[in-house]
């Protein structure tokens, strides 16, 4: 296997992924400045002219903000569903005025599997407030990895996609007691902790000791809210949940966060 995944950025002020094949080099989501990818990428030392495509997951400004202008310096397929382009371009008109422009705009559906390169990509519905929010599954130089973050809960479905991970990108959004004790507004806490919001250290903890297939060789905890959820807390969390399930060669957690690119997972 050749796998490589690392988050560039993983928060809610942006986030992007990058998962790449010896051959075929994609990012999910374009949340940081073009600059700022195009920098995170150069620290890893991949080449920002050599990626393949960018995948959107949904068209909220922490999953595009830097989209239009790297998929115009990088001229290369950008893959969202109907929907989702729809919000993101209308969103774009409000902002800035300006009809958005992608010059190679591929459009997919949930559900249904597409290829970029050698990289089979599977894109999933999530419960998320967006559009037409998904998650996807990847498989790569025969490993199976997955990335569902920005959902209030896990379905059956979404279950069901995630199992037989190699590679697991999971959202640990918030600690309920912090978000319930915390300074955002009253409407904005219950956004976030209704079932089409962000999921809770809690509610990925269940999921870990109760429905978790232990397959996965990483597990990555993704979408820490800086505000009210702390990389020690998630860690301990989901370190806790997975305790009695996990081996030692097996699930080895990492936490991406907002500031840093966290170091290249390689399988
Ligand atoms: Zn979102
Ligand atoms: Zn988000």
């Amino acid at each position: 296997m050749g796998v490589t995944v690392s988050m560039l950025a993983s928060g809610s002020r942006g986030n992007c992924a990058f998962v790449a094949s010896a051959r075929t080099r994609i990012l999910v989501d374009a949340g940081i400045s073009c600059r700022e990818t195009c920098k995170r990428m150069k620290s890893l030392g991949e080449d920002p002219q050599s990626l393949s495509a960018i995948l959107i997951t949904h068209e909220h400004s922490d999953h595009v903000y830097g989209l239009a202008t790297l998929a115009k310096k990088l001229r290369i397929p950008v893959f969202m569903t109907g929907a989702t382009h729809a919000a993101w371009a209308r969103a774009m008109r409000t902002v800035n005025g300006e009809r958005p422009q992608l010059d190679k705009l591929e459009r997919f559906e949930a559900g249904y599997r597409f290829q970029v390169g050698d990289i089979e990509v599977k894109p999933f519905t999530i419960p998320h407030d967006a559009a037409d929010p998904v998650g996807f599954t990847f498989r790569v130089e025969g490993a199976k990895v997955s990335v569902a973050t920005d959902l209030g809960y896990l379905p059956a479905n979404v279950r069901d996609h995630l199992r037989g991970s190699d590679i697991l990108i999971l959202e640990s959004n918030h600690d309920v007691e912090m978000l319930r004790g915390g300074s955002y507004p009253w409407a904005v806490k219950q956004r976030v902790a209704s079932n089409v919001g962000h999921l809770s250290n809690e509610k990925l903890a269940d999921f870990f000791a109760s429905d978790y297939d232990n397959s996965a060789v990483f597990v990555v905890l993704a979408h820490l809210s800086e505000q009210n959820n702390h990389p020690e807390i998630a860690r301990r969390e989901a370190e806790k949940a997975l305790g009695h399930r996990g081996s030692l060669f097996q699930n080895q957690l990492l936490v991406a966060v907002q500031s840093e690119v966290l170091p290249p997972i390689r399988l």
